[in-house]
């Protein structure tokens, strides 16, 4: 036997037992606006092994086996997952540009962070960038940021600009859904200073930020009263962090109906401890995860599941069922912003936001907390490829998007949008980053 077939065994033997690269075999078709998928579907309360069917920027088929339209291009994933576009229920886009943040100290609640010279002191180059009239860059910069983890819905960016149209879906922006302007609404400020009410007619969610401190803090507790008195305590309300609350708050909580969007890691940097999860659960209450913000959070959405399960572990017993992880990116933000009518679910008449990822465990949930950026295969948004595995975007949109290696990983990109009249659409990752680079070269990496 000589070397070179010794070899060639030695490949036969070993390949079987080394990690299962996901493949991706694609078929181009002659109507680029239907696509079949076909794979392991996570729905996500159920895993299917079948095909997903787009037209336009809609799913119309989820089944074993669906009629795959004319020219429809095919797409055939193995060894992955197809799991509906993550949601980050939370998130601040433009201040991803920052890098990570290092508190001096730990803090009883929000207010006393906020008002340090070392938080003046970090936040000042995101003013700068503001105040030269790049918040376009800055929010797509974050947007990219979430697009590379599978993130197609985030919450976070403050209505106004129409340049946040391309790319992910803005929460607050519409998202290019049918909604009406006001049908969320955000508040990120100290509750005491909102003034009017709300219109629960027109608003279906009211997203806000309460009682971010240690539990039990006493200005962080009057939050809550505030709220009530406001009466803005409804099944529309997703109380963003609610850290200081206890049985009292829960119990209010979930008699009204409202939601809870949980971000532990920033709160754990920034107070050594985070909300009570447990006794949310107890009281009924829907969990949806968000990031936060890089500076003090996760730098992405596999990061934060982790710091979720590590303080399920730790902290709670184990009291978070593994079959609510998935939940807590799909359908649950899906509910808490009122977008569930169009996102967080795989299934017809719903919009074509998908995720795919590497497969690295035979159970979907225990693989999503196994995910590093490198093994996110392909991100749809409205039945649009906006980032992939370069051999996938290659065939799919040959000539367009920008190349990019992510942890070894060949990529592609497609920042640049040509079809959209909004402002600076058509500016390039390449472009964005020259130009936030320039002006602030401490710039955080886009795959940290
Ligand atoms: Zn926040």
């Amino acid at each position: 036997m000589n070397v070179a077939t010794r070899w060639v065994i030695a490949l036969v033997i070993l390949l079987p037992t080394g990690p299962a690269w996901a493949a991706t075999t694609v078929t181009v078709g002659t109507d680029p606006t239907k696509v079949v998928i076909k794979g392991t579907l996570v729905i996500p309360d159920q895993v299917l092994d079948g095909e997903l069917v787009i037209e336009g920027d809609t799913i119309t088929c989820v089944a074993a086996s669906c009629t795959a339209p004319t020219g429809a291009t095919r797409v055939t994933v193995t060894n992955a997952y197809i799991f509906p576009g993550f949601i980050d229920a939370h998130n601040h886009v433009a201040y991803n540009v920052l890098p990570r943040w290092t508190p001096p100290k730990l803090y009883k609640n929000r207010g006393q962070w906020q008002g340090s010279d070392a938080y003046k002191v970090f936040k000042k180059p995101y003013d700068d960038l503001k105040g030269k009239d790049l918040e376009c860059e800055m929010i797509k910069y974050g947007e990219v940021k979430a697009l590379l983890s599978g993130v197609t819905t985030i919450q976070g960016t403050s209505p106004g600009s129409q340049c946040v149209r391309t790319l992910i879906r803005n929460a607050e922006n519409q998202a290019n859904l049918p909604t009406s302007a006001n049908h969320i609404r955000t508040f990120i400020l100290d509750i005491g200073s909102f003034q009017g009410g709300i219109n629960w007619t027109a608003t279906k969610s009211f997203v806000v930020h309460l009682a971010e401190g240690v539990r039990g803090d006493p200005k962080s507790l009057t939050e809550f009263t505030t709220l009530k008195t406001k009466g803005l305590l409804a099944s529309g309300t997703a109380v963003i962090h609610g850290a200081a609350f206890g049985d009292t708050e829960f119990q209010q909580m979930g008699a009204a109906g409202a939601k809870l969007i949980w971000s532990p890691r920033s709160n754990l940097v920034l107070y050594a401890q985070t909300t009570n999860i447990p006794v949310a659960l107890q009281k009924g209450l829907e969990v949806s995860l968000g990031v936060d913000w890089n500076p003090s959070g996760s730098d992405h959405i596999f990061d934060e599941l982790r710091t979720a399960a590590q303080v399920n572990e730790d902290d709670f017993s184990g009291a978070i069922p593994d079959a609510d992880w998935i939940k807590m990116i799909t359908l649950n933000p899906a509910k808490a912003l009122a977008l569930d009518a169009f996102v967080g679910r795989l299934a017809p008449g719903l919009k074509a936001d998908i995720t795919v990822l590497r497969s690295r465990d035979d159970n979907p949930t225990k693989s999503v907390m196994k995910t590093h950026l490198q093994d996110v295969q392909m991100v749809w948004v409205g039945g649009d490829l906006l980032y992939a595995n370069k051999a996938i975007l290659d065939k799919i949109k040959p000539g367009e998007c920008e190349a990019m290696l992510v942890y070894g990983s060949q990529k592609k990109v497609c920042v640049k949008n040509t079809k959209l009249q909004v402002l600076k659409a058509t500016q390039t990752l390449d472009q964005i980053r020259t130009i936030l680079q320039t002006n602030y070269p401490l710039l955080a990496p886009l795959t940290p």
